[in-house]
């Protein structure tokens, strides 16, 4: 008699916990995979000989290792196509990680400077973005950053090559190498962007102090922090944060990875929740920092024993925290609610 339990197929897997990803850098999902097919389509040669040796060069030691190997690889990026296959690989891999809404960064100033266009880029990623909704169940927003190592001037150079494309654009951002680069450098560009009615983030206290993430609230007016780890150095801007409810975009993997945190067990993303503090978790630069947004979500349930009602929580703030209209919002949070 054959046994009862062969002819029973295993349950298929839970699929991930619906969320927003709400920091992810386009360039940062560069995987080495795409590097060699773009390198190949623009007859570029590379200085590794194989994928593999490229994927050992993705285990930097620090920030500027980090920093020189992204800058390095950007340049496969030179068409149009190139930057909706960018996309396209990154909606495909965000769809099977539960992301529902994915609001995602880019950096013109890393391809005008090559000589790219600032009309290419946006043209690209909004081609994939535009299919996004239908072909991966994925709403999208883009979010256009500067570069706090440039100069004020060419943040403002750059939001005016911007200004025919501002239709596709929901947001301005502050990214790059933080420390030596206050909010309040970008004062002037801000004041543009929010009278042209757009929303602003900014990157603040991740390696820059905790005064970093007061005058990017104060000067630049910003809607959310992105990281913001720092805040948890000053008690009077924890509740600021709180009562206002101004959404942290934290990015655990990345923390770790570029030495923010020596050890993802000691993350203040517990204690961060505890304050009150409307948190988020997210994956920043995915393809080198070891994982994607449902890769973070599992490293700090593991590493810091969030239950699951804690990673719905997470999973709600991310909806809460993103540019969606009130009806779209609620019909994201009842799909995290019915998990
Ligand atoms: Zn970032």
């Amino acid at each position: 008699m054959p046994s009862l339990t062969s002819t029973t197929s295993p349950s298929a897997p839970k699929p991930p916990l619906p969320k927003a990803e709400l920091h992810l850098h386009i360039e940062g999902t560069l995987e080495p995979g795409l590097v060699f097919a773009l390198a190949e389509r623009n007859g570029i040669s590379l200085p590794y000989a194989t994928e593999d040796a490229l994927r050992r060069a993705y285990s930097f030691t620090d920030l500027q290792s980090f920093l020189d190997l992204y800058y390095a690889l950007m340049d496969v990026l030179r068409t149009e196509d190139d930057f909706a296959d960018l996309a396209n690989a990154y909606l495909a891999r965000a769809r099977e990680q539960g992301v529902r809404h994915a609001e995602i960064f880019f950096d013109p100033q890393a391809h005008t400077a090559r000589g790219v266009p600032m009309g290419t880029v946006i043209r690209g990623l909004a081609r994939a973005l535009d299919g996004a909704q239908e072909t991966y169940g994925i709403s999208t927003r883009l979010i256009m950053c500067f570069l706090r190592d440039e100069s004020a001037a060419s943040a403002l150079e750059t939001f005016e090559a911007a200004r025919p494309y501002l239709d596709r654009i929901t947001a301005v951002g502050l990214d790059s190498a933080e420390v030596g680069h206050p909010p309040s450098k970008f004062a002037e560009v801000y004041a543009l962007a929010r009278e042209a009615g757009l929303k602003c983030v900014a990157h603040a206290g991740e390696e820059g102090p905790a005064a970093y993430v007061w005058e990017a609230l104060d000067v630049l007016g910003v809607d959310r922090i992105d990281h913001g780890v720092r805040c948890m150095d000053d008690e009077r801007l924890v509740a600021r944060l709180v009562a206002d409810q101004v959404p942290l975009t934290v990015c655990p993997l990345s923390n770790v990875r570029l030495r923010v945190i020596d050890d993802l067990a000691d993350h203040p993303l517990p204690a961060m929740l505890d304050a009150g503090l409307l948190i988020t978790v997210n994956s920043d630069d995915p393809a080198y920092f070891g994982g994607y947004a449902d890769d973070n979500f599992t490293a700090v349930r593991e590493a810091l024993g969030l239950d699951e009602e804690a990673l719905r929580r997470l999973a709600r703030n991310s909806f809460r925290a993103a540019f969606l209209d009130e009806e779209t919002r609620a019909t994201y949070v009842k799909e995290v609610d019915a998990y």
